[in-house]
């Protein structure tokens, strides 16, 4: 932790290390908020008195359950799930499920940590959670995808509800896997209950927008760090990794405000494309397909495929990480400085190291943290628990203008923040205090729960 982080600080994090062994990213997650909480405690007594960090700290309840399920050929299969539910002192549980061979309890309490102040920064009525399970979702048929998610929901759904917890997709969950989980909830409870689950198909309760939010508030967020220094994306050259739901409609709101993608990944290697990424092939190869980028570089003359290798080796003026975690470390940080790079914006969530974090802000780079930056995903989510609660359905130019002042309240507040507690241009520390206080605000009115 760093020098002039006090002592009972240091005290909470020994005690996280302490009760959670192990869980390396949740203890990277939980140093990151910590480190900007100092200048809140000297402001706040009372949180020391009633323990609030060490209480946030603290997931309300986490289950873990057994997902049995047989493949097309008959073999059975066992799989781990997850349901962390970290605090709901905002409202019910919120946040997605990720389906990923990686997930264990430590990278499901990492994103459900993330998640309490990503969702506070939004302003909207949510908590925070995160779930999922090591199921790997790559190479297996529909009919598999179907039965693992109904065995996965079979356990899940007794502690879900439209007022309790409400997950959403991620890794390895979009509309697909949504639409089998919602199916086992509502034959298990015989409710038709449209606001348990966000990411719905359009035809049955889902909001226009939420496929395409996390990717274009990225790029909004972007936009407005952008305005505060006098530019905009206009001739900016601008890598994003990754090829899921994030990449590909960070992407396309890129080259809508001017900018242009020039290179994206998958986790076979990445492809540069001078001439700009072409989003109907991307689209047709990642989305239509469930190929690998490799196709896309085979069809299109522009560009050509890097098998392995750091993306980050290729130059530009912004960088939007939207793979996964930590997947942008101290030594591609360097190098994107060293190319010329001034913008990292964070579209996964936790995708930049601490150590990468430190070398972009020594090296003068602007870099938003993926709490504050890809919280347009998590924004829209609660936008269609509104439509579902109001029987109603916005048009997607509505719900399109609403994220996009999310997203600009969201820049202006992380960096008003920063300014507030003397560290200006900060919007990490701006970002951890600001949705750090309003939950605080909130545990600390609830009384001891
Ligand atoms: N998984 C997304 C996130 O990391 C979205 C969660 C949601 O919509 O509930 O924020």
């Amino acid at each position: 932790m760093s020098g002039d982080v006090p002592a009972t600080v240091h005290a909470i994090y020994d005690e996280v290390l302490r009760r959670n062994p192990g869980e390396t990213e949740f203890h990277q997650a939980v140093r990151e908020v910590l480190e900007s909480l100092a200048v809140v405690l000297d402001r706040h007594s009372e949180y020391t008195e009633m323990k609030t960090v060490e209480r946030i700290c603290e997931p309300e309840r986490q289950v873990i359950f057994r997902v049995p399920w047989q493949d097309d050929r008959g073999e059975v299969w066992i799989n781990r799930g997850f349901r962390v539910e970290f605090n709901s002192a905002l409202g019910p549980y919120k946040g997605g499920l990720r389906f990923h061979p990686s997930v264990n309890l430590g990278i499901v309490k990492f994103l459900g940590f993330e998640q309490i102040f990503k969702n506070a920064l939004t302003g909207m009525p949510i908590g925070g959670g995160k779930g999922g399970s090591d199921f790997d979702p790559k190479g297996r048929s529909d009919a598999e995808v179907m039965r693992f998610c109904q065995s996965f929901m079979t356990e899940l759904y007794r502690h879900l509800g439209e007022y309790t917890d409400v997950p959403a997709g991620d890794i390895g969950v979009g509309a697909r896997e949504i639409g089998y989980l919602f199916g086992q909830y509502k034959r298990i409870t015989n409710r038709y209950e449209s606001g348990v689950l966000t990411g719905k198909g359009l035809g049955w309760g889902g909001a226009l927008v939420r496929t395409e939010a996390t990717g274009y508030g990225a790029a909004f967020f972007a936009e407005a760090m952008m305005d505060v220094r006098g530019e905009s994306f206009d001739g900016k050259r601008v890598v994003v990794s990754g090829s899921g739901n994030v990449a590909v409609y960070g992407i396309e709101k890129v080259h809508q405000l001017g900018g242009t993608a020039v290179a994206c990944s998958d986790s076979s290697g990445y492809v540069v494309d001078d001439a700009g990424i072409d989003l109907d092939l991307l689209k047709q190869v990642k989305e239509v397909e469930r190929g690998r980028i490799s196709d896309y570089a085979e069809r299109r003359g522009s560009a050509s495929f890097v098998a392995g290798g750091s993306i980050w080796d290729v130059p530009c003026d912004v960088a939007i990480p939207s793979a996964t975690q930590n997947e942008l470390d101290g030594d591609a940080a360097a190098v994107l400085a060293r190319n010329g790079c001034r913008y990292v914006v964070e579209g996964a969530n936790m995708p930049a190291t601490p150590t990468a974090v430190k070398a972009l802000r020594e090296a003068g780079v602007a870099f938003a943290p993926g709490k504050a930056a890809n919280a347009g995903g998590v924004a829209t989510s609660a936008l269609e628990m509104q439509q579902n609660a109001s029987r109603d359905r916005w048009t997607f130019e509505h719900s399109e203008t609403r994220l996009a002042e999310i997203m600009r309240d969201i820049h202006t507040r992380c960096h008003e923040t920063a300014e507030e507690y003397g560290s200006p241009g900060d919007l990490v520390l701006g970002a951890n205090v600001a949705g750090f206080i309003q939950v605080a605000e909130a545990v600390h009115a609830h009384g001891l729960i």
